[in-house]
């Protein structure tokens, strides 16, 4: 087996990034099937839309057999502020489906016993769940050290220069996740993932970065970025 090579400022990088941004969770779940929903309702929304369309979804079906009982028309209801609420309530539907077929029941629990290759291998069976979202359960809800690469983590490794897309639109593909992911040693791959989100959202912008400010400049090659003269007020940190 091929040995990984770390990117040599990946420890620097790390510490910074924790001193600033303490590990925020960014309100991430810990039970599985709580979180699978959650990411759902996240989709092509901002985070206070998705945090109450989630809670509004729970309130009205307290538990998962309700859910899985109820029409996708009324499962759309309580989240259809957060947009796209037909869609994302037949995703629902379809994952619970195959959940219940599964395991008897609408739990995801039986991963917790699975190694992660089989319990990732199980979440990406299911519908409409790639590796980023697979490894956002396994990461945030079952405690795995995997690194689940979302737009701020590849934007912000390529501007690094610690991985090179493999596609020409730039996009990551699940094998780009794999070799990023290869690179970030695992003990340290939950805290740089939710910090390079609070980095991303706030400083490392995709137009126009704030690289002046930016707590991890002295690291960065700022490989594709286009120079800025544009402030940054800075929030206080969390
Ligand atoms: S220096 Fe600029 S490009 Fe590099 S991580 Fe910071 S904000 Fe992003």
């Amino acid at each position: 087996m091929v040995s990984p090579k770390y990117p040599s400022s990946v420890g620097k990088v790390v510490a910074a990034l924790k001193t600033r941004y303490r590990d925020f969770n960014h309100y991430n779940l810990k039970n599985p099937l709580d979180e699978l929903l959650f990411i759902i309702c996240s989709t092509k929304t901002g985070e206070a839309s998705y945090r109450s369309t989630f809670r509004s979804l729970k309130r009205t079906f307290p538990t998962y057999l309700q859910i899985a009982e109820a029409p996708a028309e009324y499962i759309a209801r309580p989240i259809v502020s957060g947009g796209l609420s037909n869609q994302k309530a037949k995703a629902i539907r379809n994952l619970l489906d195959v959940i219940i077929a599964k395991f008897g029941e609408p739990t995801l629990n039986p991963l917790r016993k699975m190694r992660d290759e089989e319990a990732e291998a199980f979440l990406l069976s299911l519908p409409g769940v790639g590796k980023k979202v697979a490894r956002c359960v396994l990461m945030y809800s079952l405690d795995r050290q995997v690194f689940p690469v979302d737009t701020h983590c590849w934007r912000i490794a390529r501007r690094l220069g610690w991985v090179r897309p493999t596609q020409k639109d730039k996009h990551c593909a699940p094998r780009d996740m794999d070799r990023l992911q290869f690179k970030i040693p695992p003990t340290l791959r939950y805290s740089l993932h939710v910090n390079m989100i609070s980095l991303g959202r706030e400083i490392c912008t995709p137009s126009a970065p704030h690289c002046d400010v930016c707590p991890i400049s002295a690291f960065c090659s700022k490989i594709g970025v286009n120079r800025t003269k544009k402030k940054l007020r800075l929030k206080i940190a969390r």
